[in-house]
């Protein structure tokens, strides 16, 4: 490919301005239109790089492009684009980012014929076969607490890339970039995935599903796939880190003179014995019978938290009974 330089087409400076740059193109289009110079091929093809130059450097995109890209500025933002999938850890807060790429210069040019030709048999360009990794994909995921408490599995739809079919991933059609794929040799694609989301989840798990994001480039591993958990809030129990709360609704006599009360946890009810003067609000723990903590065998507690219920439609009987309480105990 033969490098094209636009300003020097138009016969202006690299800071041109767009004034400049409208003038000079006029002039030189109104020279060299082909009304004025019939039959003269090198006139026509004149005519046509005036133009083409114009279209670039009259956008102030493209000429932004074209400066930073050169011949190469069409394929910036595949560029960028790919230069975002070389740090793919950048998005989670980890440590890295340096590419050592560079932009200028020969390799620039092989990179973009890596990209663009990468994996394929590109006979008339010289490419280099840098492995790349795929990038990361990351996709939410909502569970409730009985499911973050048992784990669970999930169908879930990704947006991936498979080669182009066009131009079975090579990026290239009879030496020139596909259209199909715009020379990246990969088209996107929605995959159904089945995944597995592990007891003890919470709000803000990340739960790496290895091998499952991008594929790689020229040989590379495949980025991970990401699922971020939130786990919906429950209507019975509350959750602060691996423990479980809830409130316990015990008679009046029960607190009084003690006894035994039901208390859910998330295996089913349990018996909780409760100690005679048992006061409003007091909290029982029972040991173990809250989420698990994922990667061990650690669980967290259940806290029951006594709300005693004070009888109503009381009977004479009952209303005699309380006055007689009530005198002995003032
Ligand atoms: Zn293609």
């Amino acid at each position: 490919m033969a490098k094209k330089d636009y300003y020097a087409t138009l016969g202006v400076s690299r800071n041109a301005s767009e004034r400049e740059i409208k003038q000079a193109y006029r002039r030189l289009a109104r020279q060299h239109h082909p009304d004025v110079n019939a039959g003269d091929k090198s006139a026509e093809a004149k005519f046509k790089e005036i133009n083409e130059a114009y279209e670039v450097l009259s956008s102030k995109e493209k000429r932004e492009k074209y400066d930073k890209y050169g011949d190469q500025w069409q394929y910036a933002d595949q560029f960028e684009q790919a230069q975002r999938q070389q740090t793919p850890f950048r998005d989670f807060g980890h440590a890295g980012g340096a590419t050592g790429f560079r932009f200028e210069g020969e390799d620039m040019g092989s990179l973009f014929n890596d990209l663009l030709f990468g994996g394929g048999r590109a006979r008339t360009y010289t490419r280099r076969t840098r492995a790349m990794r795929g990038r990361d994909i990351e996709t939410p995921v909502e569970v409730t607490l009985e499911e973050a408490f048992h784990g669970t599995t999930r169908t879930i739809s990704i947006q991936t890339e498979e080669p182009c079919p066009a131009c079975k991933g090579t990026g290239l059609l009879q030496n020139v970039p596909c259209s199909a794929c715009q020379g990246t040799g990969r088209v996107p694609r929605m995959k159904r995935l089945e995944v597995k989301i592990p007891a003890g989840v919470k709000t803000g798990s990340r739960v790496r599903i290895a091998g499952k994001g991008q594929p790689g480039y020229n040989g590379g591993t495949s980025g991970d796939l990401y699922l971020v958990v939130s786990v919906r809030a429950h209507r019975q129990f509350e959750r602060r880190g691996d423990d479980l709360y809830v409130e316990v609704p015990v008679p009046l006599t029960v607190a009084v003179l003690g006894g035994e009360v039901q208390v859910p946890t998330m295996k089913g009810k349990l018996a909780l014995k409760i100690p005679p003067e048992t006061q409003n609000g007091r909290s029982f723990r029972l040991a173990g019978q809250g989420m698990p903590h994922p990667g061990n065998s650690s669980r967290g507690d259940m806290f029951a938290r006594v709300n005693v219920v004070l009888p109503t439609k009381l009977s004479d009987r009952e209303k005699e009974l309380f006055q007689q309480l009530s005198k002995l105990r003032s």
